[in-house]
């Protein structure tokens, strides 16, 4: 017999040596930490720290758009989790200094079983491994979310997240792939309580919140 162990995972064919991440088509350029070809590469923009309406910081990797926006989606609704990795590598080096713990902003449990992955869970493991930082998985989503609903009572209802576990942790950074109105990220830091220091998405949509004070200053390393 082989010494393939029963932990065995076939490699996802996307994250083959020479495929760009986001098209999956082109030759990557294998400089780019996210592996990807040139055109993609170059359709990646910054996104500045905004603040939502809350108060709450959200910072992200990159604006939802081109590859950024691509990634998001393979993610998401293709189920390609090998490429959570690769995000949350992106997304590592923003982690602000008094996080102490990673909690995932859960899908719906609908969403959660049509598509087949939580990508928040798989983007705070992935951070999780790189930062040191353990992981809480303390909110429950609603079975059902409704995206984009906006923000009205029936709205807020449809869209609540409840707390099931850890009450009185400190230094929660949430974690989620996207912002785009704040209002689901709104509604997991109000369930998820007064330890939320901030919050890390992988992409934002920069009509969300407003640009923070210190939005001016490069939120990336060179
Ligand atoms: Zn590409």
């Amino acid at each position: 017999m082989s010494g393939m162990s029963i932990n065995h995972v076939t490699p996802d064919p996307y994250l083959g040596p020479m495929l760009c991440l986001a098209c999956g088509v082109c030759e990557s350029n294998q400089t780019t930490p996210l592996r990807l070809c040139k055109k993609c590469g170059h359709s990646l923009r910054p996104a500045p720290a905004r603040r939502l309406p809350s108060g709450l910081r959200v910072s992200a990797a990159f604006a939802h758009e081109g590859a950024a926006r691509h990634l998001v989606h393979r993610l998401k609704y293709d189920a390609v989790a090998g490429i959570a990795k690769k995000l949350a590598e992106a997304m590592a080096p923003l982690i602000p200094p008094d996080a102490l713990v990673l909690v995932p902003v859960p899908r719906s449990g609908v969403r959660r079983m049509h598509y087949g992955v939580d990508q928040s869970v798989l983007l705070a493991m992935g951070l999780s491994q790189i930062a040191g930082l353990r992981t809480s998985r303390s909110l429950r989503a609603p079975v059902w979310r409704v995206p984009h609903a906006g923000h009205g009572r029936k709205a807020r209802r449809a869209n609540r997240f409840r707390q099931r576990a850890e009450p009185n942790l400190e230094g929660i950074l949430l974690i989620d792939d996207v912002l785009t109105t704040g209002t689901t990220l709104g509604s997991a830091a109000q369930a998820a309580g007064r330890g939320v220091i901030g919050c890390l998405t992988f992409t934002m949509s920069v009509s969300a919140g407003r640009p923070t004070e210190d939005a001016k200053v490069p939120i990336r390393p060179a």
